[in-house]
C-alpha cells in the first residue's frame, strides 16, 4: 500500500456553481488513484474557502460531513487567489508528503495528476502543469498572456511558459516556499526560486464550466504589474537610462541654441518648446510613477502584515 499522502488545494472564491461537479470530479480522481495504489488512502481534497460571499464555506461545510477525504479551510477575508493558496499549501504541507494546487473551476486536465505523481516518484520535486495550447481562452487573453510572459522573461524573471498554478509540490518544496515572507506574492514567478529538480506535464486547458472568472480584465492587469514589479527593478534602472538620455539631448539643445544666440539667428520655435516641455513632463511623470509602485511595495513589506487569517480548518 502507498504510503504517499496527497493533498489536492483548490482556492475557492464565489465558486457555488462549479463546487458540487468539482468535488465529484476531484473525488472520483481520487478514490482510483487510491484503489490503485498509487497514494495513500488517507489522500484528501482541500478546499479553501477564500472569504466567499456566496453559498461557498456551507458547500465546503457539507463536503466535509458528508466525505471522508474531503477538507475545508475558511479564510477570515478576501486575501486573493495566490494568498489563499499559500494558506492552503501551508496547511496541506503539515501533514501531507505531496500537494497538487488546482483552480476550483476544473479548466486544467486533473487526468494529469497521476503522471504528476509519477514524476515526483522519478523524483522531481516540483512538477508543473503546462498547457499545450489555449484555444478555449479568449484572444485578447491569449495575446495578453503571451505578452506578458515575453516581458516576464526579457526582464530576467524565470517562470515557466503557459503554466499556471496547476502544479504538484514535494512538502519540502511548499516548506521552502513558505520561508519567502513577502505579502505580493507571485507563485509563478517565486516557485521556480525555490530551485529544486522540477519536470513538467502538458496538458490542454479547457473552458471554465460556470460561473465567472474571477479574472477580469483590471485584476489581470493588477497582477501582470505585481509580477513585474515583484521580481524585477529593470523598470527603474529605465527610467535612469531615459533620464540620462533627455539630459544628453538638453545638453546637444543647448549647444544649439548658444550658437543661434552667437550667430544672430532669431528662434521663432514655441511649438517645439512646448512640446518637449509636454514630453519631458510626461516621462518624469512616468519615471515617478515606477518609482512610487516600487516605494509602495516596500510599504507593504515593512508592514509586515501577515497574509491570511484562518477562521475555521477541518482537516481529517
Ligand atoms: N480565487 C480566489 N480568490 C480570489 C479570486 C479567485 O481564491 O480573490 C480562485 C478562484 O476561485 C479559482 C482560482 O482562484 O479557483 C482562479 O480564478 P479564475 O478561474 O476565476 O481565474 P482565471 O482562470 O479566469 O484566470
Ligand atoms: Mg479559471
Amino acid at each position: 500500500m502507498s504510503k504517499d499522502r496527497l493533498f489536492i488545494v483548490v482556492p475557492c472564491y464565489n465558486e457555488q456553481q462549479v463546487l458540487s461537479t468539482t468535488d465529484e470530479r476531484l473525488r472520483n480522481l481520487l478514490r482510483i488513484m487510491v484503489d490503485e495504489n498509487f497514494v495513500a488512502p488517507d489522500s484528501r481534497i482541500l478546499y479553501v474557502n477564500d472569504g466567499s460571499t456566496d453559498n461557498t464555506w456551507s458547500i465546503i461545510e457539507r463536503l466535509t460531513t458528508e466525505h471522508e477525504c474531503v477538507c475545508g479551510l475558511k479564510l477570515a477575508a478576501n486575501v486573493g487567489h495566490q494568498c489563499a493558496l499559500l494558506a492552503g499549501l501551508e496547511q496541506a504541507a503539515k501533514v501531507a508528503d505531496i500537494t497538487v494546487s488546482i483552480d476550483a473551476d476544473l479548466q486544467d486536465d486533473i487526468n494529469v495528476i497521476p503522471e504528476m505523481v509519477a514524476k515526483w516518484r522519478n523524483g522531481a520535486d516540483i512538477v508543473y502543469g503546462v498547457r499545450r495550447r489555449r484555444d478555449t481562452d479568449s484572444w485578447f487573453k491569449r495575446n495578453t498572456a503571451l505578452t506578458f510572459y515575453r516581458l516576464m522573461q526579457h526582464l530576467g524573471v524565470r517562470s515557466v511558459y503557459n503554466h499556471a498554478d496547476f502544479r504538484l509540490m514535494s512538502r519540502r518544496a511548499v516548506e521552502q516556499l513558505c520561508r519567502f515572507r513577502e505579502r505580493n506574492l507571485f507563485l509563478r514567478g517565486m516557485v521556480p526560486l525555490v530551485g529544486y529538480k522540477s519536470d513538467t506535464v502538458t496538458y490542454d486547458r479547457s473552458a471554465r464550466m460556470a460561473g465567472e472568472s474571477k479574472y477580469p480584465l483590471g485584476k489581470m492587469l493588477n497582477f501582470a504589474a505585481d509580477g513585474i514589479t515583484s521580481f524585477s527593478i529593470k523598470p527603474v534602472r529605465l527610467v535612469l537610462w531615459l533620464g540620462v538620455i533627455f539630459t544628453f539631448v538638453a545638453l546637444v539643445i543647448l549647444a544649439y541654441v548658444l550658437i543661434a544666440y552667437f550667430t544672430g539667428r532669431t528662434v521663432s520655435g514655441w511649438a517645439s518648446l512646448m512640446l518637449s516641455i509636454w514630453f519631458v513632463g510626461g516621462f518624469v511623470l512616468i519615471g515617478l510613477g515606477i518609482v512610487g509602485e516600487y516605494i509602495g511595495k516596500i510599504y507593504i513589506e515593512v508592514k509586515d502584515r501577515p497574509r491570511y487569517n484562518v477562521e475555521q480548518a477541518i482537516i481529517k
